[in-house]
């Protein structure tokens, strides 16, 4: 069980009236930003803590760690916290209880072995320590396991458990040890912000002021986000472990028996003292309140309620025979907070000053040390050293309310240990955003996904009663229709919603010489659009943004929908005054036409000269279509002759109408996400959050042709650097010599065997008929005509890295 400790430090202190940093929650979360902050050398930094140390979830989570996590860098960052215990160990004197055992995630399906083979795969690639071993080896090691279950089970060495509390004050006492100072039944009461941007914060004992604020309230994460006014769509659930009594053959093994996952199964195990702690997240969650988190909850446990967990039990007990006749110590029912996709919700909040969380971290101990590093780079430094976006508070606005938050926190609960295969999208907490097209595109048979709140189609079946995907690992059943799609874009016309494409717009004298202090590449003249990077100050792609000049001080950018809160983040941060900036994402919506006949159809519904001469590739204008005033860009991201149409929401539906009618004997269709996606392989374009994201710079994505060299801008330093010494690794284009099977993201990629690199997005171009991908490998294995292999569910498929765009290398096409 995990120990609780008394705080001798309690009211021994005067708490100082100011500091570098206040982080308001002393869990495992809290103590190790306090130990990180101070570790790098802020050591004017003050932990708050309302209670004892470790009094919200932090004191009763089962101690279980691993690396597997649904994103890399997370995996990462626990890879990096596992091996972070032994430091804060030996510098706090405090035990962890750290007992490194091995983990084991035993498949007992066909899905779960292909599920085991990707993060093998992935492994490879980050050089993590994990093998397959066969089902009679886990038995070896784990004699309590009847192997007959299992078709394979991938083992980390790096797995196994801990003693949470004792974690937790070893983070505290290790912070300390380094300058900070912590203070309990010291809760943040309140907090207001002087016009200098500090923070003063209420306790009882006096307020303290500060320059920074960090809410690493776990439990409380809702409450204190209020006392600054904000609302975090985090939620606790309520959460099941049991542990039992001695078990003789627990006993008699004679070592530590092994950590481990059963994911068909829904349980989670390791050894307790001389018995087994066994654990379960419940088909349907159980949300602890809603309505926000009491003050007076301490260092407290639900009721239990076995019958929640009785058929997992049951299933548990046949792959575990002899936990059946165990008897029961203890049962654990504590609520812990998650996020609407299970991920922390971590870093500067956009749209405040100086204020951050790390919140809604449902994997403290995994992942605890990775969030106190990255966040203190990202507070020191300014910017974290590898992309952090999975845990961004940004991937989150205002779509994302406290009920929507519960919604899908419920859901990821449910779906912790289930299979979410790559052509899956998750149902709850849909509709949240929708445009005007909503009910026309399901009528028509879209098939929808999600994203940043707002619906968008991904393709179009024969109809509704045809929208629907077989989850699968291999080319799923939208594989003819998004064929179908692309074959009228490529050969006629094609319409897109693009209502999910960021828009900011920069107003005012200044805008120009702000937006060249910004971007790396070229602001436009008046009535032309330029692509450009945007660099952080250490030279990592931070943004990938299409300028459209308006007029001279007028000035729109597109970008990542998803990033549209990071980039307002971004923008705000030292934005001059004189300048008027806003996020204008919701305020355009709009079609992109695509296709040999977009021209024609364009010409049949606005009074304007759209012919080549007078309409030019990258010229943008304001003027009416259909009708309805809008702006167009021309350009496209099939790689085609193309138009982006924006529009208001209102206007939407009648441009619409404007394009289907003027459209019909034109051959248009309307294609989604899943084909455009598929065409931009074809010209070898990357994506953001995929090819283009911080761990990258302009050099190694080959987005330094963007750049103008001539003047200064944020991260020109960095990337001369990275241009003139040379980058170890490249951005590069495949094609892959597969059978009924596409990449999805992050598969290694191999030379003789050897992992060179990862596949950062692809698919199958239909176009070309060839299965591709793009992906970062060693710059030695970059050349055009390298032979390499990637590896798909385990099996190594021969690839050839391409020269240029496999279809219209020279843009003839889009130019015309
Ligand atoms: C049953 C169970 C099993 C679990 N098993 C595992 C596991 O095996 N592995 C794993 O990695 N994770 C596990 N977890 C999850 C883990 O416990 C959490 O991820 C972790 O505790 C989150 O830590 P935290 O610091 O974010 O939040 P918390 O532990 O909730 O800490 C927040 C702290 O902030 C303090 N606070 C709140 N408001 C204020 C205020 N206004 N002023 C000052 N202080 C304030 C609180 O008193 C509290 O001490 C489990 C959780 C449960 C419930």
């Amino acid at each position: 069980m995990p120990t609780i400790q008394i705080d001798a430090t309690k009211g021994a202190k005067k708490l100082p009236t100011h500091a570098k940093v206040v982080v308001v929650g002393g869990g495992v979360v809290g103590c190790s930003i306090l130990f990180h902050l101070a570790k790098f050398g802020w050591k004017d930094s003050v932990l708050l803590e309302r209670d004892e140390l470790t009094s919200g979830s932090s004191w009763h989570a089962a101690g279980g760690i691993h690396t597997i996590s649904s994103d890399p860098n997370i995996s990462r960052l626990q890879s990096y916290t596992i091996n972070l215990y032994k430091e804060i160990e030996e510098l706090s004197g405090q035990s962890v209880g750290l007992h490194q055992t091995g983990g084991f995630y035993a498949a007992s399906t066909k899905e779960w072995y292909d599920y085991l083979k990707g993060e093998r795969s992935k492994a490879r690639y980050m050089r993590l320590d994990q093998e397959f071993i066969s089902p009679k080896e886990l038995a070896e090691r784990h004699p309590l396991i009847d192997p007959d279950h299992y078709h394979a089970v991938l083992w980390d060495a790096q797995d196994g458990h801990l003693d949470p509390s004792g974690t937790t004050y070893a983070f505290a006492k290790a912070a300390r040890a380094h300058g900070a100072q912590y203070f309990t039944h010291c809760g943040a009461t309140a907090m207001t912000q002087r016009p200098d941007g500090s923070w003063d914060i209420v306790t009882p004992k006096g307020s303290i002021n500060a320059e920074h604020v960090v809410n690493c309230g776990g439990l409380w994460a809702r409450e204190v986000g209020h006392m600054a006014g904000i609302n975090l769509p985090v939620q606790p659930m309520e959460h099941h472990y049991l542990i039992t009594e001695p078990m003789d053959e627990v006993v008699n093994f004679g070592q530590q028996l092994p950590h481990g996952i059963d994911f068909e199964a829904n349980v989670y195990c390791r050894q307790e003292g001389q018995g087994m702690l066994l654990g379960t997240y419940e088909a349907k969650a159980t949300p602890w309140k809603v309505g926000g988190t009491p003050w007076d909850f301490g260092h407290e446990l639900l009721p239990p309620d076995l019958d929640r967990v009785a058929d997992r039990l049951e299933t548990a007990f046949e792959r575990l025979p002899a936990m059946a006749n165990a008897g029961i110590k203890d049962v654990i029912n504590g609520p812990f907070t998650f996020g609407p996709d299970g991920n922390p919700l971590i870093g500067p909040v956009p749209g405040m000053h100086n204020y951050w969380v790390a919140v809604g971290v449902m994997a403290g101990f995994c992942q605890g040390g990775g969030v106190g590093l990255t966040l203190a780079e990202w507070m020191i430094d300014g910017e974290p050293s590898i992309d952090v976006w999975a845990m961004d508070v940004a991937r989150f606005g205002e779509f994302a309310t406290p009920d929507w938050g519960s919604i899908k926190s419920s859901e990821n609960y449910e779906r912790r240990f289930v299979m979410t295969f790559p052509n899956e999208t998750l149902p709850k907490g849909r509709k949240q955003k929708t445009t005007a097209l909503y009910d026309r595109m399901i009528a028509k048979g879209a098939v929808m996904d999600q994203s940043f709140g707002l619906e968008h189609v991904l393709w179009f079946g024969d109809g509704p009663d045809d929208a629907h995907e077989i989850p699968t690992f291999e080319r799923n059943r939208s594989h003819d229709y998004v064929g179908r799609e692309i074959k009228a874009v490529r050969e006629a016309v094609g319409g897109i919603e693009i209502a999910n494409f960021a828009k900011h717009e920069f107003k005012g004298a200044g805008a120009r010489d702000f937006l060249n202090h910004i971007l790396a590449g070229y602001v436009p003249k008046p009535g032309r659009l330029t692509l450009t990077p945007m660099l952080t100050p250490k030279g990592k792609l931070y943004g990938d943004l299409t300028v459209a000049c308006l007029a001279e001080d007028h000035f729109m950018l597109f970008g990542s929908g998803v990033m549209q809160e990071a980039h307002r983040r971004w923008f705000e941060k030292d934005l001059p005054t004189g300048i008027a900036y806003v996020n204008a994402s919701d305020d355009w919506h709009g079609i992109a036409l695509s296709g040999p006949k977009s021209r024609e159809l364009l010409a049949r519904i606005t009074r304007d000269d759209v012919s080549a001469e007078a309409f030019k590739f990258r010229d943008v204008r304001q003027t009416f279509v259909g009708g309805v005033p809008v702006i167009i860009n021309r350009i496209s991201f099939s790689g085609e002759l193309g138009y982006e149409i924006y529009c208001k929401p209102q206007y939407l539906m009648r441009l619409a109408d404007a394009i289907e009618e003027a459209g019909a004997d034109l051959g248009f269709r309307w294609y989604g996400a899943r084909a455009l996606l598929s065409m931009r392989l074809e010209k070898g374009w990357g994506v953001w959050t995929m090819e283009y994201r911080p761990d990258f710079n302009a050099v190694e994505s080959g987005m330094d042709v963007f750049i103008n060299w001539k003047k200064d801008f944020i991260g020109k330093e960095a990337t001369l650097t990275a241009r003139n010494e040379g980058v170890s690794q490249k951005l590069l284009t495949m094609v892959i010599d597969t059978d009924g099977i596409d990449v999805v993201h992050d598969e290694a990629i191999l030379k003789d065997g050897t992992p060179v690199g990862y596949v950062s997005s692809g698919g199958y171009a239909h176009h070309v008929g060839q299965s591709m991908a793009m992906g970062y490998v060693a710059a030695e294995f970059a050349s055009p005509g390298t032979t390499l292999q990637v590896e798909i569910l385990g099996r190594l498929y021969d690839a050839e890295v391409l020269s240029g765009p496999i279809y219209d290398a020279n843009g003839v096409y889009m130019r015309s």
